[in-house]
């Protein structure tokens, strides 16, 4: 395989890379290096991540990646790879519609819903919040068992969701709902789209918000419980009871990740911290063992990348590589939770147990705060360490189930 971008690609990556340089200011928000320490919660960092995003939309890069049938750019894979990685380097807000519904309307809904919610996705007016897990339903999705009966023009939907991440800030909900509870599990399901949040800001009719924190207090998740809510029957994404396999888009899509590029400038980070800081007089980098465990780390993250470029050449030849995708998956899930963090949390010894705003905190918290965080690594999305290693097997390998 080639690992070199072309000369066209390299000057889109100074191009980015200026402008990255020129309009996202860190500040003190150097925790977003990481997907699970940033600052989720904060007001002050919404309103300067929508600010950047903005920009990002006026220049024409926000949409880049959107097939031009989608009025997106129509990038290149390697194009978006190079933005992805510049924005993910810099530890900036996320540069493209995050939502992993956008696969899901542009493959499955009618042309009205694509219309509607494509236009405003690509100016960024949508906050989507994923209405998937139940307290019942968690790996095993397909068991849920949220209501959805048709009335006249409307599906009335009711039943409870969980885990629904930063739903506290969306306006519109992606759910999956059971509307024939006698067919086999995957076989009644339909997928709806439903209004949280009204243009006011109110919360819709029979809609209550329970919220969930994570370990250090912020509110990240909610149980978000529906009671008779009216949903229109033009939102639908796919058809009433195969809502199951537009829904797999959408986790497709979800499981689409970068290069780890974040992972390498948070080693990068680390470095420069630990040339600086001093535990009793001296670098932790002048340490033999630590400098052998860094070593091994930028052996492992340097293997992480290469495994998403082979799968991004694979894709740019028009293969469609399901087995070398959830190999780079598991890789990433392992190597942060059980290398990447851990290692870190480990050489700067007590210093970990420091967190953002406390003074002699280390890069404000980062590494402490994403040690204790990265347990959750492999449960978001469903599962993917306990998942990948089964089908690699079976559909990589060709062993029986
Ligand atoms: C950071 C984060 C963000 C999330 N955001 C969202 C969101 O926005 N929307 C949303 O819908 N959901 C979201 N989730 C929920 C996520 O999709 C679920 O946590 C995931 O699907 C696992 O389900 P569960 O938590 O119910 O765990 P369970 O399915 O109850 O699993 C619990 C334990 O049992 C094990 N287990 C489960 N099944 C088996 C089996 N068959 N054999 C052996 N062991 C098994 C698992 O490995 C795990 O250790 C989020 C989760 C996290 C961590």
């Amino acid at each position: 395989m080639d690992f070199t971008f072309s000369p066209e690609d390299e000057a889109f990556r100074e191009e980015v890379r200026a402008f990255v340089r020129e309009e996202w200011d860190p500040r003190d928000y150097n925790t977003d290096l990481n997907v699970f320490s940033y600052d989720f919660d904060n007001p002050e960092y919404r309103a300067h991540a929508d600010a950047f995003q903005k920009k990002l939309v006026e220049k024409g890069y926000w949409t880049m990646s959107w097939p031009k049938e989608f009025g997106g750019g129509g990038a290149s894979l390697t194009k978006q790879v190079v933005y992805a990685d510049e924005l993910a380097y810099a530890g900036a807000p996320a540069g493209s519609p995050g939502a992993n519904i956008t696969g899901a309307i542009m493959y499955h809904a009618d042309d009205a819903i694509k219309t509607e919610f494509l236009g405003k996705m690509a100016k960024n007016e949508i906050d989507w919040a994923q209405g998937f897990s139940e307290p019942n339903a968690g790996t095993d999705l397909a068991s849920l068992s949220t209501r959805a009966v048709e009335d006249g023009d409307d599906f009335v939907v009711t039943g409870q969701k969980i885990w629904s991440s930063g739903s506290h800030y969306a306006n519109w909900y992606h759910v999956l709902t059971r509307t024939d509870p006698s067919a086999p599990k995957h076989r009644g399901i339909t997928y709806l789209i439903m209004q949280l949040k009204n243009d006011e800001g109110e919360q819709m009719p029979g809609i209550t918000l329970r919220p969930l924190y994570d370990m250090f207090g912020r509110r990240r998740w909610n149980e978000v419980f529906m009671d008779e809510v009216r949903v229109p029957k033009r939102q639908i994404i796919g058809e009433v009871n195969r809502g199951w396999y537009a829904a797999m888009t959408t986790l497709n899509f979800e499981r689409a990740g970068g290069t780890g590029a974040r992972n390498i400038a948070v080693l990068d980070q680390f470095l420069a911290m630990a040339r600086k800081l001093k535990f009793h007089g001296k670098s932790v980098l002048d340490d033999p063992i630590a400098r052998h465990k860094l070593a091994d780390l930028r052996v492992r993250v340097e293997v992480g990348r290469a495994l998403s470029l082979r799968l991004i050449w694979l894709q740019s030849k028009g293969e469609v590589p399901q087995t070398e995708s959830l190999i780079a998956n598991f890789y990433g899930s392992v190597m942060a939770k059980f290398h990447l963090w851990p290692t870190l949390a480990e050489i700067m010894g007590p210093y970990r147990t420091l967190l953002q705003g406390e003074k002699r905190s280390p890069d404000n918290g980062m590494y402490g705060t994403n040690y204790a965080l990265s347990m959750v690594t492999g449960y978001a999305g469903g599962g993917g360490i306990l998942l990948s290693p089964g089908l690699i097997a079976q559909r990589g390998l060709g062993l029986p189930r």
